[in-house]
């Protein structure tokens, strides 16, 4: 077996250009535009949106998957690759991507800034603290815990009831320990003792806030609009109540600004903002993914997950707010993956198996349907892997061919650019050539379970959607409090069509259960929980960290 070698060697053997240079070759930024954080990431300034206001977008490719599988799809390598095969073409493109957390890159991910020689650089940098956006974040959401709690100790005039106390403390950690807390113990001076829980920083309404925001401006109306808790008789309690959506903004105003920096190939990647993709919308925020459709002619951005969530939110929900027009869909599919929602297990999928990989096809035509129910242009890139086989390839291949999906074999994993050339060039044809009709799967003014039951008929496959009676009063509540018109935000297992994470392939005559639904006033969306969804994960027991380290001379190592 050839020896591959790993992300971060990859990544600290390529020679980084200073960032200035990134902007002045691709961007033509202003120098005053950049605001510098060391030698090779910058911040870049709001300003940038008002000067090339009218300026006619960049083409929006977003990159989205099958179901993921514990055998890897490569959505983020396929989309450094794919720009940087597009530059390769000599086409003006940009990167918008989420910030990696740390919770999950100490857990079982190990980074998450793309592989092999499609990866975005200074990995490390990026994968551990970057622009220290997210402790900015982590500091807003634990800050507005701390102004709730000194509240309820001084008096308490809002009346807000603590047993109804909705927002959570947060931490960029997997830390299972915290999940549930008593705070407030020691008597009178330390506060008044209640249940409290902590999230994972990503899955904090504040993250999807920040991400959602349009200015400086709209994120301060986005922040007060937060519902906290409720009072004893049971009315919504807001930042804007507490009044501290000022100083929340204040903590807040440089992690506003969308962050810098290259790809292993030197392409401009913007990289800004991480939403959890099933309790949030799963997308870097709309001021990068705007910024890079007003400086660059095609920008290539990924959603969360498969397509049943990321997409499915990209497409109904940052675009509806945004106001985006994307114009192709990149569906990422792997032999290995299709494979497993075949029915293999992972330790089966070195050998060679035609018979699997058809079968589990029917996951991979689910998605194809979703995007096209959704009117967008679509390519399918199967991310090549090393195991491979000739005759697996050729089988996939002969499929699309025969059910008429164009699909393209991508390498950019192992080549880079060069290794999406052909993909690339397929994109571009499909703007060029393919139907767009793009549409939202719902209205506005659809009722609550409309929109949730056009999410779970037209994407997940399901026959039908049911309603615990808990949630059938919360819609009743959320309808009295005019908070019906919102999008709908569906937290459900990644792993599966249905809300049964172990359900893989393409399953037929299911329901969806929903079991509680929350109100993200300040993001602008109705969460709907199906099963369980983990806002804090935990550690495995033998995390990425274990093969973490550094060098005297300060270089990572156990990245990946
Ligand atoms: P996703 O965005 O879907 O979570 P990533 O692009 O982050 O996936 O890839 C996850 C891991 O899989 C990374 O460590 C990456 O190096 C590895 N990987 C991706 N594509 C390939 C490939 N074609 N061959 C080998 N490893 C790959």
């Amino acid at each position: 077996h050839q020896k591959f070698k790993s992300d971060i060697e990859i990544a600290l053997e390529t020679p980084l250009l200073p960032i200035q240079q990134i902007a002045n070759n691709h961007l033509d930024l202003k120098e005053e535009e950049l605001e510098l954080f060391g030698k090779y990431k910058a911040k870049i300034s709001l300003d940038v949106l008002e000067r090339l206001k009218e300026k006619e977008p960049g083409k929006l490719i977003l990159v989205t998957s099958t179901n993921p599988t514990p055998a890897g799809e490569g959505k983020s390598t396929v989309t450094v690759g794919l720009a940087q095969a597009l530059n390769k073409l000599n086409k003006k493109a940009i990167i918008a991507m989420r910030e990696p957390s740390l919770g999950p890159t100490m857990g079982l991910k190990g980074g998450a800034t793309g592989g092999g020689y499609s990866q975005v650089i200074p990995m490390d940098e990026i994968n551990l603290h970057f622009t220290g956006d997210i402790h900015a974040i982590t500091t807003a959401n634990n800050a507005l815990a701390s102004f709730i709690d000194n509240h309820l100790h001084h008096g308490n005039y809002l009346n807000i009831d603590p047993r109804r106390i909705v927002w959570r403390r947060a931490l960029d950690l997997n830390d299972r320990a915290l999940r549930n807390i008593t705070i407030g113990l020691g008597g009178p001076t330390n506060g008044i003792p209640r249940e409290d829980h902590f999230d994972i920083t990503v899955a904090s309404e504040i993250m999807a806030v920040l991400c959602l925001a349009s200015s400086l401006d709209n994120l301060r109306e986005r922040l007060s609009r937060i519902v906290i808790g409720y009072t004893y008789s049971k009315d919504p309690v807001t930042v804007a109540d507490l009044g501290v959506e000022g100083a929340l903004t204040l903590l807040l105003k440089e992690a506003i600004k969308p962050n810098l920096v290259q790809t292993i190939e030197h392409t401009p990647a913007l990289i800004h903002g991480g939403p959890f993709a099933n309790i949030a919308h799963g997308c870097n925020s709309l001021l990068a993914t705007k910024m890079a459709t007003m400086l660059g002619d095609y920008v290539v951005t990924e959603a969360g997950f498969g397509a049943d969530l990321g997409a499915e939110k990209f497409l109904n929900i940052k675009s509806r707010i945004g106001k985006l027009n994307p114009s192709a869909v990149v569906i990422v599919a792997t032999i290995r993956a299709l494979k497993m929602h075949g029915g293999l297990r992972k330790d089966q999928l070195q050998q060679e198996n035609t018979d699997a990989l058809i079968k589990g096809i029917t996951n991979l035509k689910k998605h194809i349907e979703t995007i096209k129910s959704f009117g967008l242009p679509y390519v399918v890139a199967i991310n090549k892997f090393v195991s491979d086989t000739e005759a697996e390839i050729t089988e996939l291949l002969n499929w699309s061919d025969q059910e008429g999906h164009p699909a393209v074999l991508c390498e950019v994993w192992e080549h880079g650019g060069n290794g999406g050339v052909e993909l690339a060039e397929k994109v571009l044809k499909i703007i060029e050539e393919g139907e767009n009709s793009f549409q939202f799967l719902y209205k506005d003014e659809d009722s609550i379970e409309q929109k949730i039951f056009n999410i779970a008929s037209k994407v997940y496959g399901a026959t039908g959607v049911q309603f615990t009676n808990k949630a059938k009063k919360q819609i009743q509540e959320f309808e009295f409090l005019g908070w019906s018109n919102l999008p709908i935000c569906m937290a459900k297992t990644q792993y599966s069509l249905t809300d049964d994470a172990s359900v893989l392939g393409r399953p037929e005559s299911f329901t969806i259960t929903i079991r509680e639904l929350k109100g993200s006033l300040g993001a602008g969306f109705i969460v709907a929980l199906t099963g369980d969804i983990m806002t804090m994960p935990g550690l495995p027991s033998e995390p990425a960290a274990l093969n973490m380290d550094v060098s005297v001379d300060g270089k990572a190592t156990g990245l990946f």
